[in-house]
């Protein structure tokens, strides 16, 4: 038996990782009870649900693809990927084959954690123990791994296009700190390993191989005891660093990924569970390169990663509230899953400016009643050509419906939601529920997907909502309109709301197929771009929109089609200010160009249209 199986080793040099280590468990395990204790109690019951269901297990499969493994990065870049996971995973790796070498050399025996993550310095003739090659092969490699993670670390803070990333985060002062000790904790596990290795002709393939090498031109006994001492400040530093850094992301993903199962979510305004969600962000910088604020006016110092970081530690400015389209590609893209766009809005109602007042005039509305609620929505109104046409294929399809918004006086909410005008938003809400419930319909209809996202998340209404290609597509379905198709090439753009909002790509496609043949663009469905007329930004010029439209177009119109499709009057219009040579149309129009004509009776005569 060796002397390690009946002694516990101890010495000085361990105390900065073991101190370190105290600490930041404490700090993790306090916060994590802190913040689920600042939960509402429908949250708490959730969370006590959960626990003892199968969401517990599939929180934990989540922490492992996403915490450990990175298969969201993954997805996005194999080489970011590979590095995110070599450090993650292969850490993981390192720690639980330390713990197993430990046991098994010291007969199963429980040991202060110190003992693994040291164990090389403590026992030096491993190999020459029964399994003792294994376990330094093992280890070796998986340092190996980790090193490899590290080493590509190093290239991206220089050179980030080949890691899929022309933009990355610029750090504060902290979480360089902390970057700083991270990136020499693995170098110096390497170099103390390997000196003892080759002091004492131990180690693995590699340590071994390192520290034989640097035995003939060193004289390594003399960098032992620092590189020891060295390696365990590196982490001692990481480990007092992480809570105040961004590293605090790693143990709090975990937390958001067990809380996102149970359902707990962003409320109306600011909860503890933003605080795990600001906590959960890595400042990777994915959301720089998302946002076309940068990429195509080449604003970098807006984005998300330094929204949530200022929101973290106090609060943002202006600038970084208000910079933003809510076009939500930051929130598609977010490796870690952050409501980005809830946090946003709940931010921006912190600085709300009107009265809860202004909107007790709705009430004096009435319209006729009809199974179908028609809403345009107020960029609707502005672009009429959009619920004409879709008016005219509801009388073409014999709909019973009403147009609630007629007069063009009453608006969603959603601009006052975007803005944080809440109070005034939810008057304004609540009187519209009471005009489309008075109109006594069972189906509510708009052709604005801001409008349908809004009537969907705020209105608790008791009926369905459809966007108009949605409805549209029914009645195909049903055989109440009927297209004839052509050779129209066309190009589809998804609304922001209605796509990356709703989660509807494929209605209005299918709907278009029966018109004319789709043209995919490259960056379609959940990646598709903003259209720039976005209403959730105040502080960008006309100019600039014109640019995001233009860009924006111009990729939409590069396989050649005849006619960009749009499925939202705020887009048909902003393309629209920029479209030289390319024509735009809303879904509805470019319907009513196709349908089969057919004698149809509207709700005034009897009319042979479009023949
Ligand atoms: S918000 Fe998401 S994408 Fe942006 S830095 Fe944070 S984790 Fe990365
Ligand atoms: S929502 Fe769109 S505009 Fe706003 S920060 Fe994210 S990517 Fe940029
Ligand atoms: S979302 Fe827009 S278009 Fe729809 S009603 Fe409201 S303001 Fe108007």
């Amino acid at each position: 038996m060796n002397l390690l199986a009946v002694h516990i080793p101890y010495h000085p040099f361990v105390l900065p990782f073991s101190i370190g280590l105290v600490f930041v468990v404490f700090y993790i395990f306090g916060k994590w009870i802190y913040w689920v204790s600042l939960l509402n109690w429908d949250d708490k019951k959730k969370i006590f649900k959960g626990i003892f269901s199968l969401k517990m297990p599939k929180a934990i499969w989540e922490v492992f693809m996403e915490s450990l493994l990175h298969r969201n990065i993954f997805k996005r870049n194999t080489l970011l990927g590979y590095m995110h996971m070599s450090l993650a995973f292969g850490w993981f790796l390192l720690i639980v084959m330390g713990n197993l070498e430990t046991r098994f050399f010291t007969h199963g025996r429980i040991n202060p954690p110190y003992v693994p993550i040291f164990f090389e310095f403590f026992e030096h003739n491993l190999v020459a123990l029964d399994y003792g090659k294994f376990f330094t092969f093992a280890m070796d490699l998986l340092l190996l791994f980790v090193l490899s993670g590290v080493g590509l670390a190093y290239f991206k803070r220089f050179k980030s296009k080949p890691l899929g990333m022309k933009n990355t985060t610029k750090h504060a002062f902290i979480d360089r700190l902390a970057l700083t000790a991270l990136w020499f904790i693995f170098p110096l596990r390497l170099l103390a390993e390997s000196v003892t290795a080759g002091l004492y002709d131990a180690g693995g393939f590699i340590t071994n191989s390192i520290g034989s090498f640097m035995m003939t031109f060193l004289p390594v006994q003399h960098y032992y005891y620092p590189l020891w001492w060295a390696y365990s400040i590196s982490l001692g530093s990481f480990f007092v660093l992480l809570p105040f850094s961004r590293y605090m992301h790693i143990p709090t993903e975990i937390l958001l990924i067990f809380l996102r199962k149970y359902g707990v979510t962003e409320k109306e305004k600011h909860t503890s569970f933003t605080k795990v969600e600001l906590s959960a962000c890595s400042r990777c910088g994915i959301c720089i390169d998302a946002c076309q604020l940068g990429s195509d006016l080449g604003i970098i110092s807006t984005q998300t990663t330094y929204f949530i970081k200022s929101l973290r530690y106090d609060k943002p400015s202006e600038k970084l509230i208000d910079s933003c389209m809510a076009c939500k590609r930051c929130d598609e893209l977010c490796p870690v899953g952050i409501d980005i766009a809830s946090i946003r809005v709940n931010t921006r109602k912190e600085q709300q400016l009107f009265g809860i007042d202004s909107y007790k005039y709705i009430n004096g509305y009435k319209y006729q009643k009809a199974k179908v609620a028609y809403f345009a929505g107020c960029m609707g109104h502005l672009t009429p050509s959009v619920y004409k046409a879709t008016l005219a294929l509801l009388e073409k399809a014999s709909v019973d419906y009403s147009f609630i918004d007629m007069d063009g006086s009453v608006c969603c909410g959603r601009p006052l939601q975007l803005s944080g005008e809440e109070s005034a938003a939810k008057q304004l809400i609540e009187n519209n529920v009471k005009l489309i419930e008075n109109c006594g319909a069972t189906v509510l209809v708009t052709s604005c997907p801001i409008c349908a996202k809004v009537f969907n998340d705020s209105y608790k209404l008791n009926i369905p909502i459809y966007h108009h290609s949605q409805y549209l597509l029914k009645l195909v379905k049903e055989s109440k309109l009927q297209f004839n198709k052509s050779d129209l090439q066309i190009a589809y753009h998804d609304p922001c709301e209605l796509g990356r909002g709703l989660g509807v790509y494929d209605e209005p496609r299918e709907l278009l197929g029966f018109a004319g043949n789709l043209v995919e663009s490259s960056n379609s469905r959940e990646n598709s771009l903003c259209c720039g007329g976005s209403l959730g930004i105040t502080n960008i010029s006309q100019d600039q929109r014109n640019t995001i439209a233009s860009i924006t177009l111009s990729e939409l119109s590069a396989n050649k089609a005849d006619v960009v499709a749009t499925a939202c009057p705020l887009c048909k219009k902003t393309f629209k200010s920029v479209a030289d040579d390319i024509r735009i149309a809303d879904i509805s129009e470019i319907m009513l160009e196709t349908i089969v004509e057919r004698q149809i009776k509207t709700k005034k005569e009897t009319v042979t249209e479009y023949e």
